[in-house]
């Protein structure tokens, strides 16, 4: 058990995880979402709530549109998840998003339970899985999701620079 926990460390630090079908096809949707977000003023950020292949929540990163310090991607996805289960917790579920979780998010999705969280792009300067702290560190909170990150990075990190590119250049 502990070198197949050790392999999957590994596998993650090498930085090859292998994604499946649905992983890529979930991630390409919450993509189409930063993307819509990003046309409404927001930065673009995009999550996706899914059960298998069962999408239960998906949204855009909302800040700007609706004036909500609280509306980014992921806390959306999982309210509209919670309705769709009719609960709060989030069992067999895995979270897709763009850009990593910042504190209030990578708190709720361990809140919600969420077992898997998948995002694209790193983020240095707000990142709570990693970035600029770890809140899945050892016993910093109960419920720890598995984390993988990558999958559509290249995607993910040009819409993010070409809307802080395009801002720039108002
Ligand atoms: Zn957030």
């Amino acid at each position: 058990m502990a070198s197949v926990r050790n392999a999957v460390r590994h596998r993650i630090l090498l930085g090859v995880t292998v994604f499946s079908a649905t992983d890529e096809t979930l991630m390409r949707q919450a993509l189409d979402l930063a993307s819509a977000a990003a046309e409404a003023g927001d930065v673009p950020i995009g999550s996706v709530l899914a059960r298998g292949e069962e999408v239960l929540g998906a949204a855009g990163n909302e800040r700007e549109q609706s004036g909500d310090p609280t509306a980014h991607a992921e806390i959306l996805a999982l309210r509209q998840a919670s309705v769709t289960l009719g609960g709060w917790r989030l069992p067999d579920t895995t979270l897709y998003v763009t850009l990593e979780p910042c504190a209030m998010c990578a708190g709720a999705i361990a809140l919600a339970r969420v077992p898997r969280l998948v995002f694209a792009t790193a983020d240095p300067k707000a990142g709570a899985v990693g970035g600029v702290m770890n809140l899945y560190a050892e016993g910093m909170t109960n419920h720890t999701p598995a984390v993988e990150s990558g999958l559509l990075q290249v995607e993910a990190a040009a819409m993010l620079s070409g809307f802080f590119a395009e801002r720039r250049g108002e």
